[in-house]
């Protein structure tokens, strides 16, 4: 335990990360089996993990709005969504004998616990997986600022964004092949140069509470688990 870097982390999966790359259903429950593993094994090192996993998978608002349903029932549509996500990650850590709490923040008590964050707290410390599930609650919000503000809330040390590809860059590295790696950049950088890593609400309260952040592919087989143990994989983003 006294090798890992954190004590608490709070990791934002989307909910594409679900999703198996060839497409079909919105969750692959191989995909889910194997984040729930490397997951388990950061527990098993002593580490303390809150979860928040989007619902982009199944549904977002903004997009369902677009083509003509209600935006706050779409967000609320898109808040369930999350919640699926979470039971089924809840689903696969149990399956491998890890505790987990999902808590969510709509009141859906004969699913999972309300969100109360001295209740989180108290799961965390007694080593259960904590997902924050239903975003914020409300509509017209991301599962990023979610994330932002649960990490804030429980004080984890520092928030892990879950990518694709290899943490920050200047465009996309997948259709850009000159764009540029940052391993290390500010949140008013992020801001400044309108880089594509989390939505402004979100980066503007890490900022204004000074919590770093890793982008990173978590993909990579034992990646996070590296990170905790002190190698510099991914981009940190801090406020100075
Ligand atoms: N959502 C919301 N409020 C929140 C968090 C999420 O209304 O606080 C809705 C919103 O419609 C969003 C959807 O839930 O598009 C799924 O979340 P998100 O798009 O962040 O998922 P991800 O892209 O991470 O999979």
């Amino acid at each position: 335990m006294s090798q890992l870097i954190c004590r608490r982390i709070l990791l934002k999966l989307s909910g594409e990360a679900l999703m198996s790359p060839q497409g079909g259903s919105s969750i692959d429950p191989e995909i889910v089996q194997r984040l729930a593993k490397e997951i388990k094994e950061l527990c098993d090192a002593g580490l303390q993990v809150g979860l928040v996993i989007g619902g982009g998978n199944i549904l977002r608002g903004a997009e369902t709005a677009s083509a003509g349903l209600n935006r706050v029932t779409g967000d609320q549509m898109g808040m369930l969504a999350t919640v699926i996500n979470a039971l089924a990650m809840q689903d696969a850590l149990e399956y491998l004998g890890q505790p987990v709490r999902v808590m969510t923040a709509l009141k859906i008590n004969q699913v999972c616990e309300d969100y109360i964050k001295r209740r989180a707290v108290r799961h965390l410390e007694k080593k259960r997986v904590t997902i924050f599930a239903a975003g914020t609650g409300n509509p017209f919000f991301t599962t990023d600022t979610a994330a932002s503000l649960r990490a804030i809330e429980i004080e984890a040390e520092l928030m892990i964004k879950a990518t694709k590809v290899r943490g920050v860059f200047s465009d996309d590295p997948e259709k850009n092949p000159d764009a540029r790696f940052y391993p290390r950049l500010t949140y008013d950088e992020a801001l400044d140069q309108r880089l594509n890593v989390m939505d402004t609400t979100a980066l503007v309260l890490c900022r204004d509470n000074d919590l770093p952040m890793r982008v990173m592919n978590i993909f990579e087989p034992g990646a996070v688990m590296r990170l905790m143990q002190g190698e510099d994989i991914g981009s940190l983003i801090v406020k100075k």
